[in-house]
């Protein structure tokens, strides 16, 4: 809706500057029109946050902060994600892919059976999901939703998108399925940075409405999650029961 909304206001735009204006002006000022609805549809395409496509949940609204964990699971990885989280008492929330859910099912099974709980995050992880026509993204999520029925209660399972990119199409895709989709508001780019740079990002930036975007294979989560648990439960850092936190959106 707000695309169509958009749309006719930018049409409304050219208009009015194709009748308003005289030429060459009017050439210049609807250039920079249409450029300007170009640079706005990129910037909400790249940035979920701004939830222009789709709804989407970007806070724990006081509940504690939540960690969550992209792209499992993975040998070695998950696991020792998940027992280094309970080792703390904490409880994340693992956004798994449902190819690599059906190679895997018994790493599912364990998280499950540590109190953890998961998210859909596709079944393929395609690079090209924003291209994908909207039966695709939907056939996709499908997959992946019945790769986890059977090892899971949990409902809802919610949703986060592949790459945090986002299109009408995306958006339509969400909505026929019925999905809550899920964010972030505190960005970690574990996998970019080292292990120590973002334990020190996150002891500065974590908050009660925190809601962490990480990866089971990162640095952070390989070398520094334990350290961080540590820091985090010597300064009574809040963190939020993502079942608890699910069923209260
Ligand atoms: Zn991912």
């Amino acid at each position: 809706m707000k695309i169509y909304l958009l749309n006719i206001l930018t049409l409304s735009l050219c208009a009015l500057a194709f009748f308003q204006c005289d030429a060459p002006l009017r050439w210049y000022v609807i250039v920079g029109i249409l450029l300007l609805h170009a640079f706005f549809l990129f910037f909400a395409v790249k940035n979920v946050q701004l939830k222009f496509f789709l709804p989407y949940i970007n806070s724990t609204k006081g509940q504690g902060a939540l960690l969550t964990f992209d792209d499992g699971p993975l040998e070695g990885d998950t696991l020792h994600v998940a027992e280094t989280l309970t080792k703390h008492g904490v409880k994340g929330l693992f956004f798994l892919i449902g190819e690599r859910v059906e190679q895997q099912p018994e790493i599912v099974h364990k998280l499950v059976s540590l109190g953890h709980a998961v998210g859909n995050h596709s079944h393929t992880h395609p690079k090209n999901f924003p291209m994908l026509s909207t039966q695709k993204v939907v056939a996709d999520i499908e997959m992946c939703g019945t790769a986890l029925a059977p090892l899971t209660k949990q409902s809802p399972i919610p949703f986060r998108v592949p790459y945090g990119l986002t299109n009408p199409r995306i958006g339509r895709a969400v909505k026929r399925l019925g999905l809550l989709t899920l964010g972030w508001n505190l960005r970690s780019f574990d996998t970019m940075k080292k292990g120590s740079e973002v334990s020190k990002k996150l002891k500065t930036r974590i908050g009660k409405n925190s809601i962490v975007l990480l990866h089971d294979h990162s640095d952070f989560s390989k070398n520094n999650l334990d350290e961080f648990l540590q820091w985090a439960g010597q300064h009574e850092i809040k963190f939020a029961d993502p079942h608890a936190f699910i069923h209260s959106i």
